[in-house]
């Protein structure tokens, strides 16, 4: 196996990673990126970017992650293709395994590998990606006003993203696969008393139809083990809340997560228990999830690295 030494590496590409890869790269850390599964990250699957701050006509989250990337590069950022498949961060400088054939050893290291949005496994749910079917209400909603749309999910993601889209939408149907909500006392009342929001209970989502994006939805609601009825819904949008799954797998042993995998890091910083070793953005942050505020955690994350260099005389 080949090993390269580096200062920084940054492992995954969302605004986060490349943040803290323009940070590295104007620090002269001489950052090196692996762009990981999805180069560009969750925002590549959104259609237009309307909440990040400096962009008064919007962007689409292609373009934001196309312009980030030439940002980190001409600041010096090898950015490369590749997934981190293995880690060993017992001690400095730590070794990550890329493609499980190429050792890189770094003195510091930036996770910022995000989370991944649940989806039923429909696949109709790729055929309208962008087009009717989202993972992100506070990214997508804006474009539902006044149209209908339905929600998938029972937990308080579900539950906060059904009441922001009925402020936008002229209504909400929230599809609940079990008799009940799961989410929070409080989120389940509001839910309940909104009457914009119609809950569908022990209802699954089969199928989705429309000739230029989602225009409705099929669903089957079922009574015990085999009394079932099957009807359609007509929707403009149909949103996923069945939760995120943090991509911090190959940290788990030598970093704390908690129970979902979200890593637990020291206060409001990117300190993970590891030294030199930081976590910025959504595989850190069960509650934001923004691009913003994963943009904010990745520019901490590159500070970070470079106190923790310039300390140990690495600079
Ligand atoms: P949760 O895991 O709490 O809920 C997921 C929901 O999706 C459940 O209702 C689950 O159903 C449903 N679901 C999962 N898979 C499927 C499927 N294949 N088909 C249909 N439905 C499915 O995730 P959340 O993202 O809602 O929340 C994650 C954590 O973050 C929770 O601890 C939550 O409390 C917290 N949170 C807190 C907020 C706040 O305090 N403001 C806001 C948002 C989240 P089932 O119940 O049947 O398993």
């Amino acid at each position: 196996m080949t090993v390269e030494k580096v200062k920084c590496l940054i492992i995954g590409s969302g605004p986060a990673g490349y943040t803290a890869a323009i940070y590295a790269g104007r620090a002269n850390l001489a950052p090196v990126m692996y762009e990981g599964l999805q180069p560009g990250g969750q925002l590549t699957t959104t259609t237009d970017i309307e909440n990040f701050p400096g962009y008064p006509e919007g962007i689409s989250g292609t373009q934001m992650m196309e312009d980030l990337r030439k940002q980190a590069a001409r600041f010096g950022t090898d950015i490369r293709f590749g997934i981190a498949t293995h880690a060993n961060l017992k001690s400095s400088p730590y070794k990550i395994t890329i493609d499980g054939n190429k050792e890189i050893e770094t003195e510091t290291l930036i996770i910022a590998t995000g989370a991944t949005a649940k989806y039923l496994g429909l696949e109709d749910e790729k055929k309208y990606a962008g087009m009717g079917v989202s993972a992100c209400a506070t990214c997508d909603g804006f474009f539902y006003r006044k149209k209908v749309v339905a929600v998938v999910g029972g937990g308080d993601t579900a539950c906060e993203e059904a009441i922001y889209l009925a402020g936008l939408a002229s209504k909400v149907y929230l599809i609940v696969r079990k008799p009940y909500l799961r989410a929070s006392k409080i989120m389940q009342e509001r839910v309940m008393a909104h009457e914009k929001i119609e809950v569908l209970f022990e209802t699954n989502t089969v199928g989705l139809f429309g000739d230029n994006g989602v225009e409705g939805a099929n669903l089957v609601k079922r009574w015990g083990e085999s009394d079932e009825e099957r009807y359609s819904i007509s929707i403009d949008g149909f949103f996923l809340a069945i939760g995120h799954h943090p991509n911090s797998e190959i940290f788990k042993e030598y970093i704390d997560t908690d129970e979902t995998g979200y890593i637990i890091t020291e206060g409001s910083t990117p300190r993970t228990k590891v030294p030199g070793v930081y976590a910025a953005g959504d595989v850190a942050d069960p509650l934001y999830r923004q691009a913003i505020t994963a943009a904010a955690s990745g520019c901490k994350a590159a500070l970070e690295a470079e106190r923790y260099l310039a300390e140990k005389g690495l600079l």
